[in-house]
């Protein structure tokens, strides 16, 4: 089995979101509040379907349970990885996520959290938080406590193109005007730390600052996990980030490159352009499934791809 394995995403409408995802991939989203595309999910909080081909209809769940084949035998009874596109139109809430072991023991057994995102577009002066300036984890404590969050969270300006790791422990939010792509754990579990005093359906929605201190990392220590970009002509890569969770890199095709695949399995987002995978026409917006029988995908046209292996 060497067919690409494509996507349709979940979409969920939440009141941050908005509506570049059909301006810009032309998703046939749900309303103008649509916050997130789960591209490539198997969570059973929104399961992406294949669509077309030897698998068509089928949840990747399905595919993860029925057909372990196709992901080289990976071992785990969940999917291990979860890829997102999020449209922010305001602000998220400042959120931190637990580590493995933080989660499974506080969480039922669940998994932790660690992400990154790919910035694909924003607004001119958007920005995004990640981490803060506390030294110590009483001047955390009493930071917190006394609401002063513009003195304890880092704030960075963003622009197109730019990745950000975000480990699990690490204070982070995005900001409204930004469109991204995230790769993560396979994952729910969020602690809120502060919401900017919102209300949903006339409350505010439920903080979790005892979990959030237990885990956030202190002090915080920023990552710069990007590679160099090597330019080979046809196409140029950089590795976006190596971590024990995954690993992402960035494909900018000019011409034509042949991408190896030599792991269980790979991911690829098709993140601007258009052109072939292996004669298959795709264009920006398209995610999909590089399985483990298909050793090699020659890549054409004028593409930028983000792939992800584990
Ligand atoms: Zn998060």
């Amino acid at each position: 089995m060497n067919e690409l394995i494509f996507f349709k995403p979940f979409f969920k409408q939440v009141l941050w979101g908005g509506c570049r995802m059909r301006d810009y991939y032309g998703y046939p989203i749900p309303g103008d509040d649509t916050g997130e595309a789960w591209v490539i999910s198997s969570n059973p909080h929104g399961q992406s379907t294949v669509l077309g081909g030897t698998y068509d209809g089928k949840t990747l769940g399905e595919l993860w349970e029925q057909h372990r084949e196709l992901f080289g035998g990976a071992a785990g009874e969940e999917f291990p990885l979860l890829v997102k596109v999020i449209d922010a139109d305001d602000h998220l809430s400042i959120q931190v996520h637990p580590d493995d072991a933080y989660a499974f023991e506080h969480e039922n057994g669940s998994r932790g959290k660690t992400e990154c995102w790919y910035i694909l577009d924003c607004d001119e002066g958007a920005d995004i938080i990640i981490g803060h300036h506390a030294r110590t984890r009483e001047e955390l404590e009493q930071m917190i406590q006394e609401g002063r969050w513009d003195d304890l969270l880092q704030k960075f300006p963003i622009h197109k193109g730019d990745f950000f790791y975000i480990p699990s422990g690490t204070v982070h939010a995005i900001r409204r005007g930004t469109l991204l792509l995230e790769v993560q754990q396979n994952s729910d579990t969020t602690y809120r730390l502060y919401d900017y005093g919102r209300l949903q359906d006339g409350k505010p929605r439920r903080l979790h600052l005892k979990q959030s201190m237990d885990v956030i990392v202190c002090p915080h220590q920023d990552q710069n996990t990007q590679g160099p970009t090597e330019d080979h002509g046809a196409y140029e890569t950089c590795t976006l980030v190596e971590s024990g969770y995954f690993t992402v890199d960035r494909w900018n095709v000019k011409t034509e490159v042949s991408i190896a695949q030599n792991y269980p399995f790979m991911l690829m987002d098709v993140t601007a352009g258009k052109g072939t995978l292996n004669g298959a026409a795709v264009k920006a917006g398209d995610h999909l499934l590089v399985p483990a029988g298909c050793k090699t995908v020659d890549a054409r046209g004028e593409l930028e791809l983000v792939t992800t292996h584990i």
